[in-house]
């Protein structure tokens, strides 16, 4: 027989605990958007509402599963920092035995939780007892089928900033519009292409239909691939209102209360729409455009300034200046749209390094951010046999070791001062080798 230890419920969170027999504490956490199961606070398992495996935590490592079933593991390693972080895709064979090792847990703790004693089942219980129902429906099997869906809906999702890993992503272009950057790999396997509003409005259904009552883990929709908007105004508003017809997005300056009253009234709904953005391609997008595409929820773009340095830049591949990136970046904020700025770090070795953080440093400072921008330092993670690798052993630049990268992401971090405190950018990591969709 179990024991009931302790219910809480705690407003549209429900929380149940309780001791098996065998001595171990479980939590059980069924929220509106996903479900947590820990035992011991030594091994957990996360579930979306479908009851999809979404990430794990075994053994002193995170797991983070992708609709294409593969799972990334990571670990501290025995240097601190990002650089030094144990990263590595699980085999088949790993993942398939991680997610029945999860499954099978959640079927031992549904048959316990039946046995729970009458007094201990109220409104925790039972939020318990449906969130498990969704979690039983899937399985090892299920998920591989889900990956086959997967890859006929999408063409890989290849990297979204870390603040948007839980967007729900709609691919409203496929590629990169310029796709030649020396480091970059991304989207070196597709041709860039936009697609036509009524194949775009499909991919939207059948994106909706998949992931079914899993949307409710999605806080906010992001738009690719890597310059979706570089499409031409006229034919990009038609896209957003799409976009509207099919989600609700919550509406600009309403006031606390109002905000929490107009959530209640959407239940699945969405916090806004994000997308890269590019500093050549968007060339002719001036802030009333950003103000039109602000009234259709557009909230953030992420451009990859990369360096302030326009001799890196040029070594780099971009076909843009570092004031280029500096005018889109003052159109954008004009027309209310924050910005994330993503910054190579380690880019050009120590040859640039010097150049590459005063230009940077100085550039950033005189952007208009404030608290609803973000900066990005990522560290340059080339791919095989990449054209920049090849440039950089021409001119006899190693590449940066992991103490240097630290360094230089310390040094970028302490250099970047904001006037004003109260209205500072938060300034952040991105590992885009920590990216799973
Ligand atoms: S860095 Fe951006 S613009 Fe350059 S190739 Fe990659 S995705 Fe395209």
């Amino acid at each position: 027989m179990l024991r009931a230890r302790t219910i809480v419920v705690v407003k549209q969170m429900s929380v149940l605990q309780f001791q098996t027999t065998q001595g171990n504490h479980i939590t059980l956490n069924a929220r509106a958007e996903s479900t947590v199961i820990m035992r011991d606070n030594a091994l957990s398992y996360t579930f979306d509402y479908s009851g999809r495996l979404v990430g794990a935590f075994r053994d002193g490592k995170n797991y983070r599963r992708s609709f294409a079933n593969q799972i990334l593991e990571k670990a501290s390693g025995a240097r601190p920092g990002l650089s030094g972080r144990l990263r590595r895709t699980l085999t088949a064979a790993q993942v398939r035995a991680l997610e029945v090792d999860a499954y099978d847990f959640a079927h031992a703790i549904t048959s316990e939780l039946r046995r729970l004693e009458p007094a201990a089942q109220n409104k925790a219980y039972d939020a318990a007892q449906s969130a498990l129902a969704h979690i039983n429906r899937y399985c090892y099997t299920s998920l591989e089928r889900e990956r086959e869906l997967y890859e006929h809906i999408y063409h890989p999702v290849t990297i979204l900033p870390p603040d948007q890993y839980l967007a729900l992503y709609l691919q409203m272009t496929e590629g990169c519009a310029f796709n030649a950057c020396t480091f970059c790999g991304f989207y070196r396997d597709r041709r860039f292409h936009i697609k036509p509003p009524e194949v775009f409005h499909e991919h939207i259904r059948r994106v909706r239909a998949f992931i079914g009552e899993g949307l409710r883990l999605r806080r906010a929709i992001f738009l690719g691939d890597a310059n979706a908007l570089v499409i031409h105004q006229k034919m990009l508003l038609p896209r957003f209102d799409i976009v509207n017809q099919e989600f609700d997005i919550v509406p600009r300056g309403l006031a606390r209360d109002a905000r929490r009253a107009w959530r209640n009234a959407h239940p699945l709904h969405f916090d806004g729409i994000y997308s890269f953005i590019d500093a050549f391609s968007s060339k002719q997008k001036r802030a009333r455009d950003f103000a039109a595409l602000a009234e259709r929820g557009l909230r953030r773009v992420y451009v990859g300034l990369e360096t302030g340095d326009a001799e890196l830049l040029t070594f780099l591949g971009k076909p843009n200046t570092p004031n280029d990136v500096a005018r889109l970046v003052n159109e954008c904020k004009e027309g209310g749209v924050a910005v994330g700025i993503i910054v190579l770090v380690g880019a050009g070795g120590t040859k640039f390094e010097h150049a590459h953080i005063q230009h940077t440093t100085d550039l950033i400072h005189a952007l208009p951010l404030d608290e609803h921008d973000l900066i990005y330092l990522s560290e340059l993670t080339d791919f095989p046999n990449s054209t920049y690798s090849q440039h950089a052993a021409e001119a006899g630049i190693p590449p940066m070791n992991g103490s240097e990268i630290e360094k230089q992401m310390r040094v970028l971090r302490d250099a970047f001062q904001f006037r004003d405190r109260a209205h500072t950018p938060r300034v952040s990591w991105y590992d885009i080798r920590e990216f799973v969709y």
